[in-house]
């Protein structure tokens, strides 16, 4: 096998030399493709590079007819260049004109040459162009001629990304990586947010491309690696598992870690004569090419493994720890990580955030919760959205429609400033209905309650004039402290709360903890099916001492005040009388012991578990109040997990079987006269909370940011009529799932706005 002249390391030697020439960028790219032809005994070296429209154009070439330089362009797919653009993996061909993809350019004079070798440049995964050599004999190239070719190509990559080949090409010629790109992904939290893009977990940015001595190189890549090793082996022997970083994954990591053929790779690449740094994104940049064109999510999956652990090693390499930058926050801030637990968002400046883009978490995740509460303008389950963006991109959210628009064209952004601005006068109109009370037009009140779950929730009463928080998600202050909060600690809490919302009651709900809300502190149990599994309420009366500590906690907060308490996930009777017994038997404690007691105590039961619909007289008789969680309700009674993305909007919740069930909750608790809210999100829209009224609800709790469109719709709504159409649409036997195309349309029709 013949290697390149004076092997790949030399080369990168002389184009590091000609990268620092004060030439032009065109000159530049003469002078590369001349040395890397002469380095690799090639007539022709060419560089396509990729163009916004998709194309791909001639940029340079030695060997090639000079005057097809920026004039030959060919689409991807198109032509063996094409080709390797659309497959982002290298060509290396003895007699390339009788492959079935060669397509002829007379221009380029390129008949005479047989063999012909092409590899992607490729950044982050992204192909950016083509680099090509050709020989007039027919060879074959070997393995370490593609190696170095690929080596080369990442410098051209560097070139391509830096913007210098803006100034030359083509007029409108754009380079892919600055190109505005249009995703979607699945609504999050409302509103509008333009800023500029700040990674959650920053890259490593490698600026040394070219290694001084690939023995040191060698050393430096295997210590980092032996380092990450370890530190992962340490995380899994400890059990030791931080938010976010679940055992699996860990796993995974290790897996990589220890993977013979990508430790290879990453040697090999260090011996062409790049640093370790630029061998890690060198091997990872490949590798990413290759997954991102699978469809099986659990090769997905494994990307993002390999993204995780390649940003380990090279914050290994750049002797920095592995941990969450906020420091330098511009002002309009746009997060976009691939996943985040609640904590991390709350620990970022929130007067410099516009908006949150994440990969995973679906809509009632908890960062999402976190992410509402703020008032923040975020999007989940945008795929790849990390290997898209550079730190500072510009970016628009709409956390409305789910729409993300990344370096966007000024047209959209004109057009959403002026969304924003309409938005910002809506807010203003919504504002003013805050003293009007929620009655509708026909005279029926409607009772509008907030949920909340941290402190930042809280000014919000004041602002959309919610009657209560009607359900208060304790759970959400122990998800974001790193300890258990001892009893103490939850009554200063529970304190701080009522003192925030001066006058207006507050329903605390119990710990709703286990399935995915799992407190960081707390040892996870394994589940096969976690959603049904040991959590909410059930953890509370197999664990008295944690229910009790908070019992007492709220009990003592709540001193000389009405105090509402519900439990979550009450299955059965039995469970509501024994949570209900340990709040009496904390009561009476307290009594025993001269503490002051809330002036008004009131213990209710939240409706989420399909078992409790056949059990409502009995429980009505118990509970002082009940609480519909239609999310989990919705869950279980479709079966189909909320947080997986591929079932949770399967089926509509505005639909006979769901309106049905809530009907007869409202007839049961009517009967017996027992207070009823519904606290789900469903009541936060207003198609479904116009459903809700007409099937009998009189008092939904909902986000801060639904009171304002939810009461315009109330006032705009004849109930006495909406009853009528929606009851019909309910009990017809016509056998229609989802009853919201005929609810949107009659709101239309009457000039509800919905
Ligand atoms: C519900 O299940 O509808 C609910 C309000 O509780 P959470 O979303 O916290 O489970
Ligand atoms: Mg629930």
């Amino acid at each position: 096998m013949r290697g390149p002249i004076g092997g790949p390391r030399l080369l990168l030697r002389r184009l590091r030399e000609v990268m620092a020439e004060p030439i032009s960028p065109q000159e530049r790219l003469d002078k590369i493709v001349v040395h890397i032809a002469a380095n690799m005994v090639a007539e022709v070296c060419s560089v396509y590079v990729l163009r916004a429209d998709g194309r791909l154009e001639l940029f340079a070439t030695e060997g090639l007819n000079r005057e097809a330089v920026h004039l030959t362009t060919m689409r991807k797919g198109e032509g063996l260049v094409g080709l390797i653009a659309e497959t982002a993996e290298p060509l290396a061909l003895a007699d390339a004109q009788h492959h079935p993809s060669f397509s002829y350019r007379p221009e380029t004079g390129e008949e005479i040459y047989s063999s012909f070798l092409g590899v992607p440049i490729l950044r982050g995964g992204n192909t950016l162009g083509v680099l090509v050599v050709q020989n007039r004999v027919r060879r074959l190239y070997s393995e370490e001629e593609v190696e170095a070719l690929q080596t080369t190509a990442m410098l051209l990559a560097e070139m391509v990304a830096s913007g210098e080949l803006q100034a030359i090409g083509l007029l409108d010629t754009e380079i892919p990586l600055h190109r505005p790109l249009a995703l979607r992904g699945v609504p999050i939290a409302e509103g509008v947010g333009l800023g500029h893009v700040v990674l959650h977990e920053p890259r490593v940015v490698v600026k040394q491309l070219v290694a001084e001595d690939v023995k040191t190189e060698t050393e430096r890549l295997d210590a980092a690696i032996d380092a990450v090793r370890e530190t992962i082996d340490q995380l899994i022997e400890r059990g030791d598992v931080g938010p976010g970083e679940h055992r699996e994954v860990l796993e995974a990591f290790r897996m990589f870690a220890y993977d013979r053929g990508w430790i290879r790779r990453l040697r090999e690449a260090v011996a062409t004569g790049l640093t370790a740094e630029a061998a890690v994104e060198r091997v990872q940049s490949d590798a990413r090419a290759k997954l991102q064109r699978q469809t099986d999510p659990y090769m997905r999956e494994r990307l993002h493994d390999l993204d995780d652990l390649t940003n380990r090693l090279l914050y290994q390499l750049a002797g920095r720890s592995f941990v969450t930058a906020h420091e330098d926050l511009p002002e309009n801030a746009i997060i976009v990580a691939r996943t985040m637990g609640p904590a991390a968002l709350l620990d970022y400046d929130r007067t410099k955030l516009r908006g949150l883009v994440l990969e995973d978490a679906g809509a009632s995740s908890h960062v999402a919760i976190v992410a509402r509460a703020l008032g923040i303008a975020t999007v989940g389950e945008v795929s790849d959205i990390v290997a898209f963006v550079e730190p500072g991109d510009a970016v628009i959210v709409d956390g409305t429609s789910g729409d993300v628009h990344v370096r966007p064209p000024p047209d959209i952004e004109h057009a959403y400033a002026e969304k924003a601005r309409l938005r910002a006068k809506r807010q203003e109109q919504y504002h003013k209905l805050r003293d009007k009370p929620a009655v509708t037009r026909d005279g029926v009140p409607i009772e509008l309650h907030m949920n909340a779950g941290l402190l930042v929730d809280l000014p919000h009463v004041e602002e959309t004039g919610a009657v209560s928080i009607g359900l208060f998600r304790t759970e959400l202050q122990f998800m974001i402290v790193s300890q258990f909060p001892n009893m103490r600690q939850q009554q200063a809490f529970y304190k701080a709360a009522f003192e925030a919302v001066p006058g207006k009651p507050i329903t605390f709900r119990t710990l709703d903890i286990g399935s995915d809300k799992v407190l960081p502190y707390m040892t996870k149990v394994e589940e096969e099916n976690p959603a049904l599994g040991w959590r909410a309420i059930r953890i509370g009366l197999d664990r008295p001492a944690l229910l009790r500590m908070q019992l007492r906690a709220l009990l003592r907060a709540g001193a000389g005040r009405e105090l509402r308490i519900m439990f979550p996930m009450i299955a059965t009777v039995a469970e509501f009388e024994k949570a209900k017994a340990f709040a009496e038997r904390e009561v009476a404690y307290l009594t025993r012991h001269d503490h002051r007691l809330p002036s008004d105590l009131k213990l209710g039961a939240m409706v989420e578990v399909p078992a409790l619909l056949w059990q409502l007289e009995e429980i009505c008789t118990r509970a002082d109040f009940l609480s519909v969680g239609t999310n989990d309700l919705v869950q279980y009674l479709f079966a189909a997990d909320r947080d997986n993305k591929r079932v949770s909007s399967r089926f509509d919740p505005l639909s006979t079987p769901v309106l049905r069930a809530l009907k007869i909750v409202v007839e049961k608790a009517a009967k017996a006269g027992t207070p009823l809210t519904l606290c789900g999100e469903m009541g936060s829209k207003p198609v479904e909370a116009l459903a809700l009224m007409a099937i009998g609800y009189r008092s939904l709790s909902m986000s801060p940011a639904a009171i304002g469109p939810v009461k315009a719709m109330i006032l705009a709504t004849d109930l006495g009529a909406a009853a009528r159409y929606v009851n019909e649409l309910v009990e017809g036997r016509d056998g229609a799932h989802s009853l919201r195309d005929a609810l949107i349309r009659y709101a239309g029709a009457h000039r509800i706005p919905v």
